[in-house]
């Protein structure tokens, strides 16, 4: 009998596990996506700062009015770094503050240069 429970409850627990993976690797797809929106979001901010310079350039104007393509471009790059660093947690990897190297979260030690990792 105990036998059955055993078996019934691990596969219960493997169906679990795969279920939550299966919603990290959507959750992980669904951040990339949203990372190369904003890299989009800043070819098309680089292409509209060209054409504000070639424009000033014809008008014979000294400011091309950069200021506010070059902050969409300085914020889409920060969403970005902390996009990234979600999908670090969901892929179950953290960085050696020391050194930067991919570490399992499991660690509690950086296997290339020995620094403590703190949780
Ligand atoms: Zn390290």
């Amino acid at each position: 009998m105990s036998f059955f429970k055993d078996l019934g409850e691990k596969i219960n627990k493997t169906t679990k596990n795969a279920v939550a993976k299966s919603k990290d690797l959507a959750e992980i797809a669904k951040v990339n996506t949203e990372i190369a929106k904003e890299r989009a979001e800043i070819e098309m901010e680089y292409s509209r700062i060209g054409k504000n310079a070639y424009q000033a350039y014809v008008d014979g104007v000294d400011d091309a009015n950069l200021t506010e393509s070059l902050e969409k471009i300085k914020d889409s790059l920060s969403k970005i770094e902390v996009k990234k660093d979600e999908v670090l947690v969901l892929k179950g990897i953290t960085i050696c503050p020391q050194c930067g190297a991919k570490l399992d979260m499991i660690c509690s030690f950086c296997g290339v240069c020995g620094t403590k990792i703190e949780r």
